[in-house]
């Protein structure tokens, strides 16, 4: 069998769901856009369409208005249909393509795949975007022709920018719809596409939960601070300007602490999943979610916005006295000597002869994600350089582990 992808619908129309949706558009397809009917409507609002779709009418005009912009023209938004799941579901019978991208349930993702199982046409592939739920417990308990047509597509937020696209067969996927749809990622969405084992939260997210985790108790044990921290973990060893700290506030505090906690629950084979949850970086983030200190969302988190007269200052978090203070530019001899080296490779073995603070750090991180790298790769991925693409395409990494690992020798 031969497969097409004329039109999609993705159920679901929060952050991802309607990301999805705006990126299908962008590239020109039809997408039906379903989330569930407005919830707690007056009896006489029951019977009103409007009042039942205003839920998901909010979120597609969230998705419109959302900055970096979601769509890349203002008319592709005339491509998705909004509706919801209870009087439209029947939109879904003629799509080739369906994304699943509701909250993370897994008992709602199965009951969805059961319905989607009877009204869908025979050969419409259906895929999860989840980030968490292995794949072939979504489609437990559907037939062996819907699980042919099954898998994993995990986008990363924002869908239009980060070029990573995990797929995830199961075990039952034909695999031919695993190829169609590296395909289609690649040549049809532009992404960067990585195949994926189906093991917990795959590969991206896998790598970088661990080794971030490890970075923010090292620091902790040394007595980094969190603008040191952020000076030694950004470009200057090829990583995005939000470094460590400043992409945990971007994150959110309380969705990378849910993250790591299912991550560890899951992994218990895992010899480095202790540092998923290491002593020093569990009291303090405890402490900030307590304090509402999620990040940018709720207005401060490892950085705060402060106004000092009338100017507009970023305070960072003490995170022994969990106060904020200012927070003056950092300076470290090897940083400086190296910065302005333009080939990254270059800058990291010339770093690395120092022996300052900042120095050690990255000797630390960078040996320890080799480690973690070398030791999980086999689990996670098919081929080594899967796990340098997920960290390049996912998180914006001018390498990842292994070309690092080349680059030093
Ligand atoms: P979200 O909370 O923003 O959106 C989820 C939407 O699903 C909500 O609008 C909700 O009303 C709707 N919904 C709930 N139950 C439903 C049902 N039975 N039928 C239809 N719609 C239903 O969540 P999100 O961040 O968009 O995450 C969606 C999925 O994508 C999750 O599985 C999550 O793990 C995964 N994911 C999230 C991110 C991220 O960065 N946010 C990245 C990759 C993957």
């Amino acid at each position: 069998m031969t497969y097409r992808i004329e039109k999609v619908a993705v159920i679901g129309a929060g952050t991802m769901g309607g990301g999805i949706a705006a990126h299908l558009a962008n590239a020109g397809i039809p997408v039906v856009l379903l989330d569930i009917p407005t919830p707690n409507l007056s009896d006489d609002e029951k019977s009103e369409p409007r009042a039942r779709n205003r839920l998901v009418q909010g979120l597609y005009d969230r998705m419109v208005k959302a900055r970096p912009a979601n769509l890349a023209r203002e008319d592709r938004a005339d491509l998705i249909t909004i509706g919801n799941t209870e009087d439209d579901f029947e939109l879904v019978a003629d799509v080739d393509w369906v994304v699943e991208a509701i909250i993370e349930k897994l008992d709602l993702k199965q009951a969805l795949m059961a319905r989607l199982e009877t009204t869908c046409k025979p050969g419409t592939i259906v895929s999860s975007n989840t980030s968490g739920i292995p794949i072939h417990q979504i489609s437990e308990g559907r037939s062996e022709a819907f699980k042919k047509h099954f898998l994993g597509t995990h986008f990363f937020n924002p869908p239009r920018y980060l070029k990573l696209l995990e797929v995830i067969p199961t075990p039952d996927t034909d695999q031919k719809v695993a190829e169609f749809m590296v395909e289609f990622g690649r040549d049809v969405l532009g992404k960067g596409v990585v195949i994926c084992k189906d093991t917990p939260n795959f590969i991206a997210n896998r790598f970088f939960s661990v080794v971030a985790s490890y970075g923010m108790e090292y620091a902790l044990e040394h007595g980094y601070t969190v603008p040191e921290i952020d000076a030694i973990t950004g470009p200057v060893i090829g990583r995005p300007k939000s470094a460590t700290f400043r992409l945990m506030d971007l994150v959110g505090l309380d969705v990378m602490q849910h993250v790591n906690s299912n991550l560890y629950g899951a992994v218990a084979e895992d010899v480095y999943r202790e540092m998923l949850q290491p002593a020093r970086l569990k009291t303090v983030m405890q402490k900030m979610i307590e304090n509402e200190w999620l990040g940018n969302k709720s207005g401060q988190g490892f950085y705060k916005k402060t106004y000092v007269d009338g100017k507009r200052e970023f305070w960072a978090l003490n995170m022994e006295t969990m106060d904020y203070e200012p927070a003056p530019k950092v300076r470290f001899e090897s940083i400086g000597a190296v910065r302005k080296i333009e080939d990254l490779g270059e800058r990291l073995r010339k770093l690395l002869t120092f022996e300052d603070r900042a120095a050690n750090y990255v000797r630390n991180i960078l040996y320890f994600g080799f480690a973690y790298a070398s030791y999980v790769a086999p689990k996670v991925a098919y081929r080594l350089s899967d796990v340098d693409d997920a960290m390049r395409w996912g998180f914006g990494h001018e390498a990842g582990p292994f070309e690092m690992w080349d680059m030093l020798g």
